[in-house]
C-alpha cells in the first residue's frame, strides 16, 4: 500500500513506509499514518495547490487589508 499524497509531497521519505510502499495493511497502521505529521502536511500542500489563488487565505487577507486601507484614507 502507498499513500499517493505522501508520495507527491514527501517530507520524511526514509521514515514514511507509505511513500515507498508497505505490505502492512492493518487498520491501526493506516489510522496512525492518517494522523501523522508528515501525512497532514502533505495533505495541506496538496490542498494548497488545488485551491485557486483568488480563494486562498492569503488573497482574502490581502484583499481585506486593501479594502480597509482604502476606506481609512
Ligand atoms: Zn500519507
Amino acid at each position: 500500500m502507498i499513500c499517493s499524497v505522501c508520495q507527491q509531497f514527501p517530507r520524511d521519505k526514509d521514515e514514511n513506509a507509505f511513500v515507498k510502499g508497505t505490505t502492512y495493511l492493518k487498520i491501526d497502521g493506516i489510522q496512525a499514518h492518517e494522523v501523522s505529521e508528515s501525512h497532514i502536511q502533505a495533505n495541506s500542500r496538496d490542498s494548497a495547490l488545488k485551491t485557486p489563488v483568488h480563494r486562498s487565505a492569503a488573497c482574502k487577507t490581502l484583499t481585506a487589508l486593501k479594502r480597509q486601507t482604502m476606506t481609512n484614507s
